[in-house]
């Protein structure tokens, strides 16, 4: 049952996945408006719920395991629905297992050290889920198309030499093989919207006085540079994908779909992960045994021994059928109990 649709969450995500190695040129090889099979909005909105409900038990038992930790990268041209893909991986978990990081334009603390610096500051915790809302890779994107950002890094001559957009894919991919081989996985969605859907969506913004806030000229004059944006996430998909991190590219330009792909690859990522709620050791159970009977004896007179055994006389029965395959086998002894191997991260 698990693994059947474990198998459809690949299916159905395999169109987005970017192979490690190959060259991508965007507007030829991704379309904005590709549906995958999801025939209308209103299909499309019971799946966003599964995915939801799925996110939200998955990310229970990454806590609970406290093992791995999972890094989702967000990176799209303005308007594309980062916020709203953010909003809703956000409405099905527990808020003290997820954290979301924006980054902006960098702060002279910032500056003053290596690219990767603040990145690193604000990476997830073993058993947390961490956003980034753009990332490290507009180290090579906006840094790449308005390269006066690079004049401010304050890099020494030599490590301006040569290319330094490649040196730093390189780098950016051994620091994610590094992350990766440490036990934090990396989901990174591009949400691909078209030019078109941008215009509408912007005008949206304009139109509606409720909406004005959101709206910046700084995208309208980065819009302008759209062909240099799109030229440059072309080589970033070309160049980081790997086999430890590879990108997704999510069809952008229907907001209920783009929410539905992104929240496929991060439910696919889980599944992978298969996170299990640590088992006690039988030694460790004995132990607990031995308080529950403490305090079966504390209970006042009339009341009932445990209530809770009382209010649910199945409950025990339930958890052994439902609930099995989420928990670690009990260990031999009681070492360490919540260790279990988990999926290796595909190869
Ligand atoms: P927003 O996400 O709309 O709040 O805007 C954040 C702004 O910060 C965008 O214009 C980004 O291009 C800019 N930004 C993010 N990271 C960097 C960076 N590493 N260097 C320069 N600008 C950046
Ligand atoms: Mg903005």
């Amino acid at each position: 049952m698990v693994d059947k649709r474990k198998k459809r969450v690949a299916e159905f995500i395999e169109p987005f996945r970017v192979k490690p190695g190959s060259k991508v040129t965007l507007a030829k090889d991704f379309d904005p408006a590709f549906k995958g099979g999801v025939k209308k909005k209103k299909e499309g909105i019971a799946l966003l719920a599964e995915g939801v409900r799925l996110l939200s038990e998955y990310q229970a038992r990454l806590a609970a395991q406290d093992t791995w930790g999972v890094l989702v990268v967000l990176q799209a041209m303005d308007t594309a629905g980062k916020d709203g893909t953010i909003r809703h991986v956000m409405s099905g978990v527990n808020p003290q297992g997820v954290q979301v990081h924006s980054f902006k334009v960098p702060s002279a603390e910032e500056l003053d050290h290596d690219f990767l610096w603040r990145y690193a500051q604000r990476l997830p915790e073993r058993g947390e889920i961490g956003i980034f809302n753009r990332s490290h890779y507009e180290e090579v994107l906006v840094v790449r198309v308005h390269p006066e950002n690079l004049d401010r890094q304050k890099l020494p001559k030599a490590a301006k030499k040569g290319d330094v957009w490649r040196r730093r894919y390189r780098e950016i991919n051994n620091w994610e093989r590094y992350l990766s081989d440490n036990g934090f996985r990396i989901v990174k969605l591009f949400l691909n919207v078209s030019k078109e859907e941008q215009r509408a969506r912007l005008l949206r913004r304009i139109d509606l006085p409720d909406h004005n806030w959101k709206f910046s000229s700084a995208d309208v004059a980065e819009r302008e540079r759209w062909d240099d944006y799109q030229r440059a996430f072309s080589e970033v998909l070309s160049n980081t994908s790997t086999e430890w991190a590879p990108w997704y590219v999510i069809p952008a330009d229907r907001k209920w779909f783009g929410r539905i792909g992104a929240g496929a690859v991060r439910v696919h990522t889980l599944m992978e992960i298969n996170p299990r709620y640590p088992a006690v050791s039988k030694r460790q159970r004995q132990a607990l045994l031995e308080v529950k009977e403490a305090l079966e004896a504390q209970a006042p007179k009339g009341a009932a021994r445990d209530p809770f055994e009382q209010e649910q006389p199945d409950a025990k029965a339930r958890e052994a059928a439902g609930r099995d395959d989420h928990r670690a086998p009990p260990p031999a002894d009681a070492t360490n109990p919540g260790d279990e191997p988990a999926a290796e991260p595909r190869r």
